[in-house]
């Protein structure tokens, strides 16, 4: 999507961190980190929200998860835990809507979140 902040990071236009890519996904650090560890994993194709997401979706948003579980091992959290988040629509707070899987890690994190 032309005008997508996070379309434009998937296709190198716009520069990140990438910690993971694959054809399907890239994985790369939050620019405002709320943890010691803040990974956003997303698909490469342009998906507004997840309420967008259809059946054919399924094995995409399969390996969206299973590969945050990756990254949050391979950084030692496995073990002490961590946190993946998706945000939908106003309340929820999203702000970018390419949808986004958030990885926290390194911190207690409070539940209820605020
Ligand atoms: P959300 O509020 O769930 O839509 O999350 C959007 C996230 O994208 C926020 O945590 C932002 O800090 C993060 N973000 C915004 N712009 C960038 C960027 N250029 N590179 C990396 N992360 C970003
Ligand atoms: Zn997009």
């Amino acid at each position: 999507m032309a005008d997508c902040l996070f379309c434009k990071i998937a296709a190198g236009q716009i520069p990140a961190t990438i910690v993971y890519q694959d054809d399907r996904l890239v994985a790369f650090k939050d620019l405002n980190p709320q943890a010691p560890m803040h990974v956003l994993v997303i698909p490469r194709r342009h998906v507004s929200s997840l309420n967008d997401l259809t059946a054919q979706d399924d094995a995409l948003v399969g390996e969206m998860i299973r590969r945050a579980g990756l990254l949050a091992g391979e950084q030692g959290y496995g073990d002490r835990g961590y946190r993946t988040v998706f945000n939908c629509n106003a309340d929820a707070g999203q702000t970018v809507f390419h949808v986004h899987l958030h990885v926290l890690g390194g911190r207690s994190l409070k539940w209820p979140p605020g």
